[in-house]
């Protein structure tokens, strides 16, 4: 049966959003990435939802520092990694690469996108058309590397890049602006980039939000999915190298932009 995902961000901390979504054939209510309770309750709580699950993506505080609060006030089932249970609170129910997650008539496929954290994943409803990816990709960018190689990064990035270009994606932060400013150094040649960058300081400037983006657009214009793109390839004077090597050297050079 197909159905849809009524989605809604919240802003909470300094740029994190944390996304409540509610399938309506079945009632059940998830959160994803709470970074903290007392926001992503109220929300709920002024919609007459009620939570019923939390999705975690992986275990930093920013991303799970909601997770038992929430637990106690509603009795939802939390589900992240098998291989990361020990580092997320609360967890009920553990996922593997591959396994596809009941989410009332919705299901997500959970993609292992291990390279900002090692134990991090992502949630494709790929019927419904959103991605979850909490810090693996971000509009114009993607986490840092804090405990995964180039090799394991790249290999996370390309299976993203592998779904439908009209995935929504929905990422943990608002660092678009950032991202755009250092992207713009990078493919300087790059129409769609110049574009886009232009359009998030517009949109920026008014306070509005700049995400979920487009999966297709984040292939034309974001870097780090773009480490085996020739005219990238070109413009970091790596032609025909690894895409490994060539993720690695973006992500050095991110890391040292100011
Ligand atoms: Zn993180
Ligand atoms: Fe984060």
């Amino acid at each position: 049966m197909s159905t849809t995902l009524d989605i809604v961000r919240i802003s909470v901390l300094n740029d994190n959003y944390v996304w409540l979504m509610r399938e309506p054939q079945s009632g059940c209510v998830g959160v994803v990435d709470p970074a903290v309770a007392a926001p992503v309750l109220a929300e709920a709580q002024k919609r007459g939802w009620k939570i019923t699950h939390i999705l975690n993506t992986h275990h930093h505080g920013d991303h799970v520092g909601g997770n038992l609060e929430i637990k106690n006030a509603t009795g939802c089932t939390i589900v992240g990694l098998a291989k990361d249970r020990a580092r997320i609170p609360g967890i009920d129910v553990t996922v593997d690469d591959g396994d596809r997650f009941r989410f009332g008539e919705a299901t997500a496929e959970v993609i292992f996108v291990p390279g900002h954290t090692v134990g991090h994943c992502a949630y494709a409803f790929n019927e419904e058309k959103a991605l979850f990816c909490g810090d693996t990709l971000f509009a114009l960018g993607c986490g840092k590397m804090f405990e995964g190689t180039p090799t394991q990064f790249w290999g996370s990035l390309a299976r993203l890049k592998g779904l439908a270009d009209d995935m929504r994606v929905y990422c943990a932060h608002e660092y678009t602006q950032s991202n755009a400013r250092f992207a713009v150094t990078i493919e300087t040649d790059n129409v769609k980039l110049m574009e886009r960058s232009a359009a998030i300081d517009a949109a920026r400037a008014k306070g509005e939000a700049t995400v979920p983006s487009l999966l297709g657009e984040e292939k034309q214009t974001n870097p780090f999915l773009r480490a085996d793109v020739p005219s990238l390839q070109k413009a970091v004077g790596m032609t025909g190298k690894d895409p490994i090597e060539v993720f690695a050297e973006v992500r050095h050079r991110k890391d040292v932009f100011r």
